[in-house]
């Protein structure tokens, strides 16, 4: 994230006379949130009556500006085409200190962040605009990540697999899943997705087509990948972080198709690591081919 924030083409928000106090207050860095005369809760975000009592007794108080990081993603594909120079870049729900969650723009990079570790309020320039943003609390006073010699350290010598269900994957280990295709998995396909490709429905012309057969949807063929990783490896609670996939060969209707995932690198710090990925027809032809990075949530109860 060396991009100059403040020269990004963001979109500014949305300024309603019930957020007005709350963007005033950003364009002053500070951040303030609401709270309930009548029970006392913090409330964001800004509503015009309280969703713990249902008083409309709400006013605008300044928050203490600390949290927690409850859970962070980071962006490689923005939603709007103005963060593309700062991409990837990391936003986060962040857990305040005084009750509400905020999801927020985290001023530093994914690899200075960690679920549960403590924020505070780094107002920041971004698209012309201050903004409220978080940042580890280690870095408070400090202005570049390199300065946090500590922090660094203890996140490099964490284990990022703990409580993950099956553990820390071996570099090296694969499994295999097979499965028999059938035509309700197209219709199940088209009932989640709507998806009604003449590919997957019309026989004569699926066979007069370069594919010569019906065929079922690209989601059919690779979700027998989606079953590999959260079942078998790294096993329950896996999902996919990125995808790169190539569809080599098209899946027709009744075919057994053997799905394969390899450990290729486990990030020690956190349940992360690449694998290889591929699908084969029962010919062994190679019907979808590549790799991808998925992340593991730690579900064992301690
Ligand atoms: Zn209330």
């Amino acid at each position: 994230m060396s991009v100059d924030l403040d020269l990004l083409k963001t979109p500014g928000p949305t300024v309603t006379a019930l957020t007005a106090p709350f963007w005033q207050a950003a364009a002053e860095g500070r951040l303030v949130i609401q709270s309930c005369e009548a029970c006392s809760k913090a409330v964001f975000y800004p509503r015009p009556i309280c969703p713990h009592c249902w008083s409309d007794r709400l006013a605008w108080r300044e928050a203490s500006g600390r949290g927690r990081l409850k859970s962070f993603s980071a962006v490689h594909r923005p939603g709007h085409p103005g963060w593309l120079p700062a991409a990837p870049y990391v936003v986060g729900l962040v857990e305040l200190d005084e009750g509400p969650t905020m999801l927020s723009f985290i001023a530093v990079g994914e690899d200075a962040c960690a679920v549960g570790q403590l924020l505070v309020l780094a107002p920041t320039r971004i698209g012309g605009r201050l903004l409220p943003a978080f940042k580890p609390s280690a870095m408070a006073g400090s202005t570049t990540p390199n300065q946090t010699g500590d922090t660094l350290m203890s996140t490099e010598t964490k284990d990022g697999w703990i409580g993950v269900i099956k553990g820390r994957p071996q570099v090296g280990a694969f499994a295999e899943r097979s499965r028999r295709t059938r035509p309700e998995d197209i219709e199940a396909f088209t009932e989640m997705t709507g998806d009604r490709n003449p590919l997957h429905y019309d026989k004569a012309l699926a066979e007069a087509s370069v594919f010569g057969k019906l065929i079922v949807q690209g989601g059919v063929t690779s979700g027998i990948l989606n079953a590999l990783v959260a079942e078998d490896l790294p096993g329950p609670g896996t999902v996919f972080l990125e995808v790169a996939w190539k569809f080599v060969k098209a899946v027709g209707v009744d075919e057994m198709i053997t799905g394969r995932v390899e450990i290729k690198e486990v990030r020690p710090d956190k349940p992360i690591c690449k694998i290889e990925t591929s699908v084969r027809n029962e010919a062994g032809d190679i019907c979808l081919t590549g790799t991808a990075t998925v992340f593991t949530v730690p579900l064992a109860k301690a």
